[in-house]
């Protein structure tokens, strides 16, 4: 019992746990972390095929180990096909001068995604369905892609377009459309049990900061800390393009799904908006529960989205003939912002204090997830006499400077009939859960509460 004789502030108590020791202290290092992780990531031309979504799982490699599945071209997946694998190389457009009004070597998105090859010389009006632009934000080069319908364009600021004169234009695009395959990227954390907590973060997208660097990095780096550390669950980082990649996975897998307990998708998690939660289907899931009270406690700004399908990938795992327990931690909001799939979702977007926010309250979920538990009061006659056990309130003690830990003594006590958890206490008593487990883990201790 000596432990409770430390003076600890209800924040400090909540991170007692091994799973968060250290991780207050380190999330600044963390946010930083991903940043530079991003930076790394941003100029490759990433795709949902292809050697730029090959280098980005490449570089991950270097922090955590990942195992690669390639699916190749033409595998049925679900109701889908895997595509053509697309490569690229050089994408411009020239004026009559020979100037480049246009070129992939500036932006990867100047180009349409999975453009097909052309090599061709049109005047502006035969050139204009082709060329995307944004009139609402004149300055900004929108996200554009066509993975399912052969195509090619280019994407560029209104702006631009607008300044473009009459006249004959060469379009040259040096891709390549050709049976290979898609890359699935996998990191297994092995805990005590082989029941998983699935992470999924997109890795699709060029060069996009917000969606979906800062879920890659905010993944990469969750799966990096966790590396060193003891865990209940299995942790399974899975990191595949949007839609057709985890469709892909979980149709390869699909005899594995039923070990997936917990899931959550990352996605969108750099800019400044306040934490928002995303519930899972049925919304009452552990992870749903283990996020409620998770931001309650720490994030009193934040916010819930309950369930739709539309978004990011929760709503593939959402899907009736799979339906895993899949919320989703974002700060985007309903509706997304302006800046999404454009060039304004830049490196000016993001900051490495709102990556280490989202990083550290993952972990906090994380954390819920691995202390839930139901117990039994093994004194449950009456209360049992706390002060010669170290746990009643003494002056100058641990819980005259932490209230709230006397109370969520008495909380777990008085509920741990066998059949409440942890996380039903929290939710009835209001406090923090961190405190519910700690008064769990020190009434166990003492002889008083044990494992129901
Ligand atoms: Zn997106």
């Amino acid at each position: 019992m000596a432990d409770l004789e430390h003076a600890a502030t209800s924040e400090r108590a909540d991170d007692s746990h091994r799973l968060l020791v250290d991780a207050e202290a380190a999330a600044g290092a963390e946010g930083e972390a991903i940043l530079g992780l991003m930076r790394d990531l941003y100029p490759l031309p990433r795709s949902i095929t292809g050697p730029g979504l090959r280098a980005t799982l490449a570089r991950l490699h270097r922090d955590i180990p990942l195992q690669l599945t390639e699916v190749p071209t033409g595998t049925r997946v679900f109701d889908w096909t895997i595509p053509p694998e697309w490569s690229i190389s050089e994408a411009w457009l020239a004026d009559e001068t020979g100037r480049r009004v246009v070129d992939f070597a500036d932006s990867n998105l100047h180009v349409l995604g999975y453009s097909a090859p052309v090599d061709t010389t049109l005047s502006l009006e035969e050139l204009r369905p082709r060329l995307h632009s944004l009139p609402a934000w004149p300055d900004r080069v929108p996200f554009r892609s066509s993975y399912y319908h052969e195509d090619w364009g280019f994407c560029l600021a209104d702006r631009v377009l607008q300044a473009l004169k009459p006249g004959r234009y060469r379009a040259v695009i040096r891709s390549r459309l050709a049976p290979g395959s898609l890359t699935l990227a996998e990191h297994l954390h092995p805990g005590r049990t082989a029941d998983e907590v699935l992470i999924f973060t997109h890795t699709c997208h060029p060069s996009l900061c917000n969606d979906n660097l800062s879920g890659i990095g905010v993944a990469a780096r969750l799966a990096a800390f966790l590396r060193n550390r003891e865990t209940r669950y299995s942790y399974r980082f899975l990191f595949a393009p949007a839609t057709i990649g985890s469709i892909a996975w979980m149709a390869l897998n699909e005899p594995q799904l039923a070990r997936i307990r917990h899931g959550l998708v990352l996605g969108m998690l750099g800019d400044d908006r306040p934490l928002l939660y995303k519930a899972s289907r049925a919304g009452n899931n552990e992870i749903d529960r283990a996020a409620r009270v998770t931001l309650r406690s720490h994030h009193p700004d934040a916010g819930e989205a309950p369930y739709s399908p539309w978004g990011l990938d929760e709503r593939q795992f959402a899907t009736p003939g799979i339906r895993l327990p899949v919320g989703r931690l974002t700060r985007s909001p309903p509706g997304g912002r302006s800046e999404e799939h454009t060039s304004a979702d830049d490196f000016s977007l993001v900051s490495g204090a709102a990556l280490a926010g989202s990083w550290l309250t993952s972990l906090r979920i994380l954390d819920v997830l691995e202390r839930n538990g139901r117990y039994r009061n093994l004194q449950p006659k009456g209360e049992p006499q706390l002060g010669p056990r170290g746990l009643y309130r003494r002056g100058g003690g641990y819980y005259e400077a932490v209230p709230d830990a006397q109370l969520a003594v008495f909380w777990v006590l008085n509920q741990c009939d066998g059949e409440a958890s942890l996380l039903d206490i929290t939710e009835r008593s209001g406090l923090f859960f961190g405190l519910v487990a700690r008064a769990a883990s020190d009434l166990q201790a003492a002889g008083l509460l044990a494992p129901a």
